[in-house]
C-alpha cells in the first residue's frame, strides 16, 4: 500500500528542495526523494549544486584566486614572501569540507520544515505513484496527489571520451590530487572556462578547444572579447573552431586530435575535462504509462507554469526547458509549490541573471546587442570601463566594463552586460530594474554609493543619455 504525501518531490537539488521546503512551509505533507551519496558513501542532499558544481566550483575558485593573487597581485600593493606554494590535497579537503556542511544543511531544513527525506532512486509509475529503490535495497511506495519532478541534469559524455582517470567531467575536475602540468578542456563553456581557470591559476598549463568560432556565444560580443584578452593574459590557451574527433589514453598521456582551419591537429595532455554541456537526467525516471512525456533533447515537457500536462504532474529545473542555472531552479521550485497550494506562482525566464566566476567574472541578464539587432528592436547602449571607477583601481580591478541596453523609445532596459570584478553582485540591479520594468533614466537617477564599484552601472546607465559624468560621451 504506498504512503500517502500531497506533494512527492523527486529529487533534492536546487529545483526539488525548494519546492520541497516551499510545499511543507504552505501546509502540505511532503516527501522528497534523492539517490545521491556523497564522498563518504552517505546519502547527500542538494544535487549537483551543492556536491559537484556551484558551491565546490566556487570554493576552488576561490582558493585558487588567493594563490594567483599572492604570485600576481600582491607585489602591487607592496606586499612579498617567499614563492607561494599550494597544498591540493588541504585545498580539495576545505572544499569538500564546504560541501558537506550545505549539504547537512538541507537534511537539516527538512527536518526544521517536516520534509519526510526518502533516500533512493524515485521511478514515477502512472496514477501518480513513485517507487522508491532505496539504498538498502528495499522498496517503497509513495503517493502524491502531486508529483514533482526535479531530477536535474548529468555531464554529456562524447563517445570518443569516456570518463575514467585521465579523462573527467566537473566530478573529476573537482577533485585532482595534484596540479595536472598539463590540462586539456573540450568546450569553452561555464564549466571549462571556471575549472580551467581554477588549474591554470595553480600552475597547469592549460589548453582549451572549443568547437565553435566565435568565443562565449551566448554572450555579448563586446563582453566575449573582453574576457578572451583577460583569459590570455593568465596564459588560458582558447583555441577556437576545433573539431575533436578522437582520444587516446597512452603511457605519455592523452591524446586529443582535432581539427582547426589549419588542419589536422594533436595535443598531449595528463588530464583531459570534457565540459560540452549537460543533459536531462531522465533515465529510468519514468516508467511506462505515466503520461509525462520528453523532448528531443531528452527534457520534460512542461508548459509556461512547469505542468507536465499529466493531472498533479510538475516538472522543475535543469531537467526541463530555460536555462541550466541553481537560480532558475529555486524559482520554479518555489513557484510549482505555490501553484499547488493555490497561490500565483510564476517564472520570468527573460530576467534569469547568467554568471561566470572567472577573473574578470562574466554577468549578463536579458538580451544581447546582437540579439537586438537580429530581432530588429531599436535600443541605445551605454557603456562605462572599471578603469574609469575609483573602487575598481583602488582594488587593482580595472579590467571590464559595464553595459546598458534600453529601448529606444520608451527607455525601458532590456539587458545589462557586465565584466569585471564583482560583477555577479552588480548585475542584479539590472535584474531588478528589468523586474520593475525600470527604465535606463530610474537607474542613472538612483544614487550609487562612493566609492563603489556599482557606480559603473550608473554612469553606463547615464550614457544611455549621453550624459555620464565621469567619460566622454
Ligand atoms: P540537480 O542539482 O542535478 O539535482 C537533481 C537531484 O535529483 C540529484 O541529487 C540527483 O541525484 C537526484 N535524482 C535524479 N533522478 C533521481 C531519481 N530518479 N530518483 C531520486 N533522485 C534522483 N548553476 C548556477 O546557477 N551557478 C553556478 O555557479 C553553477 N556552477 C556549476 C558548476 C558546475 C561544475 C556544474 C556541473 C553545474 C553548475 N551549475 C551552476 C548548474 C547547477 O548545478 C544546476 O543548474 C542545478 O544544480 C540544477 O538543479 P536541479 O535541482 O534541477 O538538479
Ligand atoms: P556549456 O553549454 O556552458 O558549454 C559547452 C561548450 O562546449 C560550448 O561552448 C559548446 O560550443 C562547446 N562544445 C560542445 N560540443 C563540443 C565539442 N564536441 N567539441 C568542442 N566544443 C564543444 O556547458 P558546460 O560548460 O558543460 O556547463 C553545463 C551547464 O552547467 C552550463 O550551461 C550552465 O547551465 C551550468 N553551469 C553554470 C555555471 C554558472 O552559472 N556559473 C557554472 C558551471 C556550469
Amino acid at each position: 500500500m504506498a504512503e500517502q504525501f500531497d506533494v512527492v518531490v523527486i529529487g533534492a537539488g536546487p529545483a526539488g528542495y525548494h519546492a520541497a521546503i516551499r510545499a511543507a512551509q504552505l501546509g502540505l505533507k511532503t516527501a522528497c526523494i534523492d539517490a545521491a551519496l556523497g564522498k563518504d558513501g552517505k546519502p547527500a542532499l542538494g544535487g549537483t549544486c551543492l556536491r559537484v558544481g556551484c558551491i565546490p566550483s566556487k570554493a576552488l575558485l576561490d582558493s585558487s584566486r588567493q594563490f594567483w593573487n599572492m604570485g600576481h597581485l600582491f607585489g602591487d600593493h607592496g606586499i612579498s614572501f617567499d614563492k607561494p606554494k599550494i597544498d591540493v590535497p588541504t585545498m580539495i579537503g576545505r572544499k569538500d569540507k564546504i560541501v558537506k556542511q550545505f549539504t547537512g544543511g538541507i537534511a537539516q531544513l527538512f527536518k526544521a520544515n517536516k520534509v519526510t527525506p526518502f533516500y533512493g532512486f524515485g521511478q514515477l509509475q502512472p496514477g501518480n505513484v513513485v517507487k522508491v529503490k532505496q539504498h538498502d535495497g528495499s522498496e517503497v511506495e509513495l503517493k502524491g496527489t502531486n508529483v514533482i519532478i526535479a531530477a536535474g541534469s548529468d555531464s554529456i559524455e562524447l563517445p570518443f571520451a569516456k570518463f575514467g582517470e585521465h579523462i573527467v567531467d566537473n566530478v573529476g575536475a573537482l577533485d585532482f590530487d595534484k596540479v595536472p602540468k598539463r590540462l586539456g578542456v573540450i568546450g569553452a563553456g561555464v564549466i571549462g572556462l571556471e575549472l580551467g581557470s581554477v588549474w591554470n591559476r595553480l600552475g597547469a598549463e592549460v589548453t582549451v578547444l572549443e568547437g565553435l568560432p566565435n568565443f562565449l556565444a551566448a554572450a555579448d560580443a563586446e563582453v566575449g572579447k573582453v574576457a578572451a584578452r583577460e583569459f590570455k593574459k593568465q596564459g588560458l590557451d582558447i583555441r577556437l573552431g576545433c573539431k575533436v574527433s578522437n582520444t587516446e589514453v597512452k603511457k605519455d598521456g592523452v591524446h586529443v586530435f582535432y581539427t582547426d582551419d589549419k588542419g589536422e591537429q594533436e595535443i598531449v595532455v595528463d588530464k583531459l575535462l570534457v565540459a560540452v554541456g549537460r543533459r536531462a537526467a531522465t533515465k529510468g525516471l519514468l516508467a511506462e504509462g505515466t503520461g509525462v512525456k520528453l523532448n528531443e533533447r531528452g527534457m520534460i515537457e512542461v508548459d509556461a507554469h512547469c505542468h507536465t500536462g499529466v493531472d498533479g504532474v510538475w516538472a522543475v529545473g535543469d531537467c526541463v526547458r530555460g536555462p541550466m542555472l541553481a537560480h532558475k531552479g529555486f524559482e520554479e521550485g518555489i513557484a510549482v509549490a505555490e501553484l499547488i497550494a493555490g497561490l500565483p506562482g510564476h517564472v520570468n525566464l527573460d530576467t534569469i541573471p547568467w554568471v561566470i566566476y572567472t577573473e574578470p567574472e562574466i554577468a549578463w541578464v536579458g538580451k544581447t546587442e546582437e540579439q537586438l539587432k537580429a530581432e530588429g528592436i531599436p535600443y541605445k547602449a551605454g557603456s562605462f570601463p572599471f578603469a574609469a571607477v575609483g573602487r575598481a583601481v583602488a582594488m587593482a580591478e580595472p579590467a571590464g566594463f559595464v553595459k546598458v541596453l534600453a529601448h529606444a523609445e520608451t527607455d525601458t532596459v532590456l539587458g545589462m552586460h557586465l565584466v569585471g570584478a564583482n560583477v555577479s553582485e552588480l548585475v542584479h540591479e539590472g535584474v531588478l530594474t528589468m523586474e520593475f520594468k525600470g527604465s535606463a533614466d530610474d537607474l542613472a537617477r538612483i544614487c550609487h554609493a562612493h566609492p563603489s564599484l556599482s557606480e559603473a552601472v550608473h554612469d553606463a546607465a547615464m550614457a544611455v543619455h549621453k550624459r555620464s559624468i565621469h567619460k566622454a560621451n
